[in-house]
């Protein structure tokens, strides 16, 4: 991926598109590559990716049946929060991964997930909810990320996989 769209392609290592097959279920959005996807090109491999990972079986998915990716494709400098131009530049490409795809459920991980793609929400409020559209169902949750700085955060996040798991049996 040799995307020019943003600025961020000065800084970046890798591009990280995202990895699935063009079959799952389940695509689940975070938000921005950090420092160990930046340097490998793949999505959600940090520590994050790792809590992400036990939860994804946790439900009763292996990690390679669901698509992963993020807003952002290119990792902001020191994973400071994207811009709304990075957003919007970015856009695109997860519209097209979105269409192609064609999940059930797209899992938005957190605020910037969140706010990119159906707008501004509490996540005190959002979190465990279903949003849908004439076209797609959503499901917010936190982003692991969160759950790994604060263990109650955890907790609702395992409690939110529980529901999503109830919609994909
Ligand atoms: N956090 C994200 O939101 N996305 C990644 O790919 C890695 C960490």
């Amino acid at each position: 991926m040799k995307c020019k769209l943003c600025p961020l392609h000065k800084s970046r290592t890798f591009a990280v598109p995202g990895e699935g097959p063009v079959t799952a279920r389940v695509m689940f959005v975070g938000e921005a590559p950090g420092a160990k996807e930046d340097e490998s090109g793949k999505p959600f491999v940090g520590r994050s990716g790792e809590l992400l990972t036990t939860m994804i079986q946790e439900i009763g998915f292996s990690r390679n049946e669901v698509f992963i990716t993020s807003i952002l494709k290119s990792r902001p400098p020191k994973n400071r929060t994207p811009t709304q131009a990075e957003v919007k530049a970015c856009r695109p490409y997860l519209e097209k991964q979105i269409e192609i795809i064609n999940p059930e459920i797209v899992v938005l991980l957190g605020g910037v997930a969140i706010s990119s793609l159906i707008g501004p929400w509490k996540l005190s409020e959002a979190h465990g909810r279903f949003y849908e559209t004439d076209e797609r169902t959503y499901f917010m949750t936190y982003h692991p990320a969160a759950a790994l700085r604060f263990p109650k955060t955890k907790t609702a996040m395992r409690e939110d996989f529980q529901i999503l798991r109830k919609e994909l049996v």
